[in-house]
C-alpha cells in the first residue's frame, strides 16, 4: 500500500472502520477482539455512549478558547483529580511526553526556586519509557529511540531498575529528582517492588529530591486502582497522566504537590491545547464511570479471571507461555516462544495485543471487559497457542 505518511510507525496492513465495546471491525466486517485499546487508552473500550454524550455535547457548545480564560469543564477535571489523588495541582498537556516534559520542567524548576541552580539532574530507570519528545527520550536511553537525536546527555542519568545501591550512587548535588513507573508498560510490564519503591521515597526525602512517577500507561484504573502506585502505598510529588484519562481524545496531565506546584508561577509553562474543552470533557465522563460504584472492583474481578485463564493456558501450552506479570487490567504475557509469532498468531485468530520489552505481550482490554468478553478472548489466545505448541 503507498502512503503519504513518513515510515516511522512501519506501514501497518490492518485498518479498522469501526469499534464497539471490546471489539473493532474491518471495512469487511471482519471482527477483532481488541487487548490493545489504542495502547491502553481507550479505557472503556470503543464509542462508549457516556463519552460519545459528553464530546457530541460539548461540540455543540465550544471547541475552544485557549488558557487565555478559564474553562468550565478544564477547572471541574483538575477539581476532581486533586480530590481523587495525592495532588493539589494540575497542569493539563495533550500527551504522554509532554506531561512527562512538565514534570521534568517542574522538578529543575523547584531547585531554581530555592536557590539550588545546579541541582538539574535527573534520573531514570533502566527499560523505562517515558515518551518520544528530546528529554523523555534523553530519560530513557532506548538505542532506536535515541539515535541521532541527542545533544550529549541532556541531564539525565540511567540506573538499573531495582536496584537501590546503584540508585543511591548516582545521587549528587546536581540531581533534581527521580522518574520511575511504577508498572513499567513498554518495558514489558514490570512492577516495581514495593520494598524498592518505599526506600525510593526515603532516598528522595532524606536527599531533599523529588519523585515523579509516570502513570501514563498504568494509571485511570488500569490496575484496578485509580494509579497503580495507590496500591503500592508510596506517594509522588509528581505524576504524569495520559491516555485513559481521555477514554481515546487526547489529553495529559502533570500532577502535583502544592510544594513543587507554586513554582510554576504566571508565565512559566503553558500549551495552547493543552486543558483544551473537548478534552476535559470527555476527561470528566472517563472520571463518570471510573468513580461509579464498584467499578474498579469489577476491573479486579476480570483481572483475577484473566490471570486464571492465563495460568490454565500456561501449564497447558509451557512451550509458548511462561507466565504473567503486571497489576489488575495491565497484564504481561511471558513468552516462552517468540512474542512476534505469538502475536501473529493471536492476530490470525482475531484477538489484538501489544508487544513489549522482555519477549512479552501485553493484554490490556477495556477496563469495563464483561465475565464473557475475557472468556472469549482467552478462548481465542487459546487457540493461538495451539497453532503454535
Ligand atoms: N509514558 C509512558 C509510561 C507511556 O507508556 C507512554 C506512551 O506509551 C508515554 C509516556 C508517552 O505518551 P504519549 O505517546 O501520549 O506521548
Amino acid at each position: 500500500m503507498s502512503s503519504a505518511l513518513m515510515a516511522n510507525y512501519g506501514h501497518p496492513e490492518l485498518q479498522f472502520a469501526r469499534g464497539q465495546g471490546v471489539y473493532l471491525y474491518t471495512a469487511d466486517n471482519e471482527r477483532y477482539v481488541d487487548f490493545t485499546m489504542g495502547i491502553a487508552v481507550n479505557c472503556l473500550g470503543h464509542c462508549h455512549p457516556h463519552l460519545i454524550a459528553a464530546l457530541k455535547k460539548q461540540a455543540d457548545t465550544l471547541w475552544h478558547t485557549s488558557n487565555l480564560f478559564s474553562i468550565e469543564p478544564t477547572e471541574r477535571l483538575a477539581k476532581r483529580l486533586v480530590e481523587l489523588s495525592f495532588a493539589d495541582r494540575v497542569f493539563f498537556a495533550n500527551s504522554g511526553t509532554e506531561a512527562v516534559e512538565c514534570g521534568f520542567k517542574m522538578m529543575r524548576r523547584y531547585h531554581y526556586h530555592h536557590g539550588r541552580k545546579q541541582r538539574v539532574r535527573i534520573i531514570s530507570l533502566t527499560q523505562s519509557f517515558h515518551g518520544r519528545t528530546l528529554a523523555p527520550v534523553a530519560a530513557c536511553l532506548n538505542p532506536v529511540h535515541i539515535e541521532g537525536f541527542l545533544v550529549g546527555d541532556a541531564g539525565f542519568d540511567q540506573v538499573p531498575f531495582g536496584d537501590l545501591n546503584a540508585l543511591r550512587a548516582a545521587i549528587t548535588d546536581n540531581t533534581a529528582g527521580i522518574i520511575l513507573e511504577p508498572v513499567q508498560g513498554e518495558g514489558g510490564i514490570r512492577t516495581v517492588p514495593v520494598e524498592y519503591l518505599q526506600a525510593v521515597r526515603q532516598i528522595c526525602d532524606q536527599h531533599g529530591i523529588l519523585l515523579m512517577f509516570d502513570e501514563v500507561q498504568s494509571g485511570i484504573g488500569r490496575t484496578g486502582h485509580l494509579f497503580a502506585h495507590e496500591a503500592l502505598g508510596v506517594e509522588p510529588d509528581l505524576l504524569a497522566s495520559a491516555k485513559g484519562l481521555g477514554g481515546g481524545f487526547p489529553i495529559g496531565a502533570c500532577l502535583s504537590r502544592e510544594h513543587v506546584a507554586e513554582v510554576m508561577t504566571a508565565g512559566t509553562h503553558g500549551s495552547t491545547f493543552g486543558g483544551n474543552p473537548l478534552a476535559t470533557a470527555v476527561g470528566n465522563a472517563v472520571l463518570d464511570v471510573l468513580t461509579g460504584p464498584g467499578f474498579l472492583t469489577r476491573v479486579n474481578e476480570r483481572a483475577t479471571q484473566l490471570r486464571a485463564g492465563v495460568d490454565e493456558l500456561t501449564a497447558r501450552y509451557p512451550t509458548v507461555l511462561a507466565g504473567h506479570t503486571g497489576l489488575g487490567l495491565m497484564l504481561g504475557l511471558r513468552c516462552a516462544c517468540s512474542n512476534a509469532d505469538l502475536l501473529k498468531a493471536m492476530a490470525k485468530h482475531r484477538l489484538l495485543a501489544v508487544k513489549a520489552g522482555g519477549n512479552s505481550i501485553r493484554l490490556l482490554p477495556p477496563l469495563n471487559i464483561s465475565a464473557e468478553e475475557v472468556d472469549e478472548g482467552l478462548a481465542l489466545l487459546a487457540e493461538a497457542c495451539a497453532d503454535l505448541s
